[in-house]
C-alpha cells in the first residue's frame, strides 16, 4: 500500500516525465476511481491544458494544471503511475489514461480499486476539509509532541492516524518503531518526551532513506525490519523470530524482545 516514500517517487517521475506539454485527451477506462467529478468533466476541463508542477501531502499527490486546477491523485491500495509512448502499450489495470500531444501517455493504475482521483481548486481547502495533519516530513518536534500528549491510545495508532500526521502507513509504522525499539501496542500517554525526541529522530531518517532507496525494499538496509516482515522472518539485531499481531486494526510487524519496552518507555500495567 503506497505510504509518503512511495508516493513521494510517484510525485517525481510525474515530475520527470508529465509536465509541460499540451494534454490532448483523458482517457477514463474505470470511472469508479473518480471522486466528485464525471469523467466527461475531467476530459473537458484537462484537455489543452498542460501539468505544471506538483504537490504532496502525506499518500496525496496534487497536480496542477495551468490556471490554478488541480488534479487529485490517491492511490489506495495498489495504485500507481505508468508513462509510456504508444496508448495500446497502457498496462493492463490502467484506470484513466492522460494523453500527451507528444504522443506518450500517463497511466493512473491500480488492480484493487481503491484509488482516487479528482479535480479541486484549492489544494489548502481540500486539506482543510479531509482534517489531514501535517505531513510526516513537515511536522515539528512541538507538535509531535503535543500529538502524544494530547491523545491515547497504542503509538502505533497515533501514527497511522492520518488526521494527526498524513503519510505514514503500516509498512513505515513498523519501521519507525522498530528503530526506536517502541513496541507498537504502547500506550502513547507513557512515553517519555526522550523516547518522542528518538522516535521524532527516527520518522524523519526512515523516511527519507525508503525515498533514497526509492521505495523499493529490495533497496532498502538488511538491518531494517522490512525485508524481514513475514512469517517466520528474523529479527535482524537478535535473530529471534518476528512477531505479528493486530493492532489498531492493521498487522504490526515487531521483536518481542528487543522491542519489548526502551528504557525510557513504561509498559502499561
Ligand atoms: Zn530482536
Amino acid at each position: 500500500m503506497p505510504e509518503l516514500p512511495d508516493v513521494e517517487i510517484f510525485k517525481r517521475y510525474l515530475d520527470t516525465t508529465s509536465l509541460h506539454q499540451r494534454i490532448i485527451g483523458v482517457d477514463v477506462r474505470s470511472a469508479y476511481v473518480l471522486k466528485g467529478v464525471s469523467g466527461r468533466d475531467l476530459a473537458r476541463r484537462l484537455k489543452g491544458r498542460r501539468f505544471e508542477s506538483s504537490r504532496r501531502h502525506g499518500k496525496h499527490l496534487f497536480v496542477r494544471a495551468d490556471h490554478d486546477l488541480w488534479l487529485r491523485l490517491h492511490f489506495g491500495m495498489t495504485g500507481s503511475l505508468h508513462y509510456f509512448k504508444d496508448e495500446e502499450r497502457a498496462p493492463r489495470h490502467t484506470r484513466v489514461l492522460f494523453v500527451f500531444a507528444n504522443a506518450h501517455s500517463l497511466a493512473f493504475e491500480d488492480q484493487r480499486k481503491f484509488g482516487e482521483i479528482g479535480l479541486i481548486e484549492d489544494v489548502n481547502k481540500f486539506l482543510k476539509k479531509r482534517a489531514l495533519g501535517p505531513d510526516a516530513l513537515d511536522i515539528t518536534f512541538s507538535q509531535l509532541r503535543e500529538i502524544f500528549g494530547k491523545h491515547r491510545g497504542a503509538v502505533k495508532t497515533i501514527l497511522l492516524n492520518q488526521k494527526l500526521i498524513a503519510g505514514i502507513g503500516n509498512i513505515y509504522a513498523d519501521e519507525i518503531l522498530f528503530r526506536v525499539l517502541i513496541h507498537p501496542a504502547t500506550q502513547v500517554s507513557t512515553v517519555k518526551e526522550k523516547a518522542v525526541t528518538k522516535l521524532f529522530r527516527a520518522a524523519r531518517y526512515i523516511l527519507k532513506k525508503a525515498i533514497e532507496a526509492k521505495a523499493d525494499a529490495n533497496l532498502m538496509p538488511k538491518s531494517w525490519l522490512l525485508p524481514h516482515r513475514d512469517k517466520g522472518g528474523k529479527c535482524p539485531r537478535c535473530a529471534r523470530e518476528l512477531k505479528s499481531a493486530r493492532i489498531g486494526g492493521r498487522t504490526a510487524w515487531f521483536c518481542a524482545h528487543c522491542q519489548k519496552s526502551a528504557s525510557e518507555v513504561r509498559l502499561p500495567a
